[in-house]
């Protein structure tokens, strides 16, 4: 069955908060703790993250631009971003992850070698349905796996509404092939499978921006062994 009730959320939220805490922050991070599969997964999400910032890059230089990003987790798009000179606003259901990303960015915002003097980003403890505001950008990562499709419509129309001229989301595609794999090896193992993942077919993502007038102009497909995410940056009609 997809859907679990109207529970996701606090499973989703308890976990970040806990031992899947303990397992991103390592993943996202750089020390050599990490087994094969969670190495694997690393590089694959910082494809992502350099593909995002390609993509927004493309578009002009990214200097005063504000961006909401969506469920930060430990800020690997949110400093970067900062580096590029967007005024980013971070936000994520987790406080433990809202605390590992304000430390990360205090180490590696001191003012130093970039062109550009950073903003330190603005976090806050704030799960994404509850955002408000405008931006000139919206960006939300990887966080969609956690929700069925019939959660991720509202989502990403929630987050069309704050953005003014971009929203970039990036999900695990349901394809035959990763859907088969999901089903035979699982991509969350060990003790902190305490959340399952949902994969969410592209037709269905483009569909729920169709319905609040917003198209996908620009698609970027990454994989590795482990990790596979579409990237879409959608744009109102
Ligand atoms: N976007 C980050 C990145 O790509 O580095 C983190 C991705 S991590 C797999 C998913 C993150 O989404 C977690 O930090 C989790 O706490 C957050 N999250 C899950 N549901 C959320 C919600 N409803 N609102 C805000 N954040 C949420």
């Amino acid at each position: 069955a997809e859907e679990v009730g109207g529970g996701d959320k606090e499973v989703v939220r308890e976990y970040f908060n806990n031992s899947g805490f303990q397992r991103w922050r390592k993943i996202y991070g750089e020390t050599d703790d990490v087994n094969k599969v969670q190495k694997d997964i690393r590089l694959g999400h910082s494809k992502t993250v350099e593909n995002v910032l390609k993509m927004l890059k493309d578009d002009g230089s990214l200097e005063g631009v504000s961006v909401c990003d969506a469920g930060c987790g430990t800020g690997c798009l949110a400093i970067p971003l900062a580096k590029e000179g967007a005024v980013v606003y971070a936000t994520d259901i987790s406080a433990a992850m809202v605390a590992e990303a304000e430390k990360q960015a205090k180490e590696q915002l001191q003012a130093g070698s970039e062109n550009v003097v950073p903003v330190v980003p603005k976090f806050e403890v704030k799960d994404l349905e509850s955002l408000d505001g405008k931006y000139n950008t919206v960006v939300c990562l990887d966080v969609l796996i956690h929700y069925p499709q019939s959660k991720a419509d509202g989502m990403i129309a929630h987050l069309a509404s704050l953005a003014e001229k971009r929203l970039l989301l990036s999900f695990a595609p349901k394809t035959f092939y990763y859907d088969l794999l999901k089903r035979v090896g699982e991509l969350f193992p060990g003790p902190s499978k305490a959340t399952r993942a949902y994969l969410h077919a592209e037709a269905d993502v483009e569909r729920a921006l169709k319905k609040v007038g917003w198209k996908i102009n620009k698609r970027g497909l990454i994989t590795t062994q482990f990790y596979f995410a579409r990237l879409v940056e959608a744009v109102p009609v």
